[in-house]
């Protein structure tokens, strides 16, 4: 009989919750209006949809609603990486003149890579660097915004090691500046509080469906109200002439869902993660030795475990888990499949001999603690199976 797949790699991507995919089904042969028609079957759609971005606001903490009802401070996306180039792409069209764009050395591909492009198009981009336990420096970051900077992105919480940043103070450093503020909440967004209504210098935020049990194909976008904002993608009116292109009403819907479930579970689901996270990181603590874990003990996720394991390849200890049906990750998913250790783990100074031996194990409501005691069990046999052929494992124990 074939093994019960263990799923730990939930900061990849996560497994639809049945209630998201049930919210969602009428939407495909029942209800298929096109929210942008006139008569009733489209109006009814059109509603579905403006109470799905309602469910998002409410997970963001952000009571905003227009004249007509409408949090329209929400636009729906396709993903988390459209959001970020989209935030980026409005903020620095806010900001004419100002030439300049601070970010982190930590962030995911979706604000990197849209830097670099920002880069070829004549604006200078400032990277704040981390600490080995991943917390961003706030000197250099206080240093490097400038009257010349149009925005400052910094996400919400890291995507492999959890490790949160001060996402409030960056806020408040690049408003007193005059530039406006991003930050990538794909990550955080479910996991921990977020209250938008009390942080009112964030002028962007991004999430993304598929990592809070929506489906994949699905973000949304919060811009602050005022902002003048330059849409990534045009076309007809939707999204209040944000962004063109006919809604993805079943996933909208499906996205609204979820972010309803997880505002009635965040605080109840914290406490549940990190006890998780904490019996598999005391367990491998106890059990294995030269391991390390990384990122910022005192303020992470409390799903997320980043774990080195030294002098072995961590693609390799993967290949031994998949064996026994376990879904874990080297570094970010975006990397995978790339024998370079990440970028996130290469700021943080960790040492080569460990960061190429890194696992993250991401987890979510659906593990149970019994699938982190099989974990527990199979480990110790794999790392050691792994260092008996490792030139580096034995040249150290000489
Ligand atoms: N930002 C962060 C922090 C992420 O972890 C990810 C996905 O891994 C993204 C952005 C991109 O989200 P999406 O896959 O929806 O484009």
């Amino acid at each position: 009989m074939e093994k019960e797949l263990i799923y730990l790699d939930n900061n990849a991507t996560t497994r639809v919750d049945p209630e998201v995919r049930d919210a969602m089904l009428p939407f495909f042969c029942e209800r298929y209006g096109n929210p942008s028609s006139i008569y009733h079957f489209g109006g009814e759609v059109a509603a579905d949809v403006e109470e799905a971005r309602r469910r998002v606001a409410d997970l963001l903490g952000c009571s905003f609603r227009d004249r007509d009802g409408i949090a329209s401070e929400i636009i729906f996306t396709s993903c988390g990486s459209e959001g970020d180039n989209a935030a980026l792409n409005a903020a620095v069209c806010a900001r004419p003149g100002r030439m300049r764009v601070v970010t982190s050395v930590v962030e995911h591909p979706g604000i990197l890579t849209y830097c670099k492009e920002l880069e070829r198009r004549g604006y200078e981009i400032v990277y704040v660097p981390v600490d080995g336990r991943g917390r961003l420096d706030m000197d250099f970051l206080k240093n490097s915004v400038d009257e010349n900077t149009a925005v400052v992105s910094i996400m919400w919480a890291n995507n492999e090691t959890g490790t949160i940043f001060p996402v409030a103070d960056a806020a408040r450093i690049a408003h007193e500046k005059g530039a406006l503020f991003h930050t990538d909440a794909v990550q955080a967004a479910g996991k921990v509080k977020i209250a938008l209504d009390e942080l009112p210098e964030i002028d962007f935020l991004t999430i993304s469906g598929h990592k809070l049990h929506a489906p994949k194909g699905v973000g949304a976008l919060f811009v602050r109200r005022g902002i003048r904002f330059r849409p990534l993608i045009f076309g007809g009116h939707q999204e209040r002439a944000r962004r063109g292109g006919t809604e993805n009403v079943a996933s909208i819907v499906g996205l609204g869902k979820a972010c309803e479930i997880a505002a009635g579970r965040v605080g109840r689901e914290q406490l549940e993660l990190s006890r998780l996270r904490d019996r598999l990181e005391q367990g491998v603590l106890e059990r294995i030795p030269a391991v390390r874990i990384n990122g910022d003990l005192e303020n992470r996720l409390p799903n997320t475990a980043s774990i080195s394991f030294e002098e072995i390849e961590g693609e390799s200890i993967l290949m031994l888990l998949d064996q026994q049906r376990i879904c874990a990750s080297s570094g970010s998913a975006c990397t995978t499949g790339s024998l370079e250790p990440s970028h996130v783990l290469c700021a943080m100074g960790i040492p080569y001999s460990a960061a190429h031996g890194t696992v993250r194990f991401s987890l979510s409501k659906y593990n149970t603690a019994a699938e982190i005691d099989h974990v527990i069990e199979v480990l110790p046999e794999i790392i050691e199976r792994l260092r008996e052929i490792s030139p580096y494992w034995k040249e150290r124990g000489k």
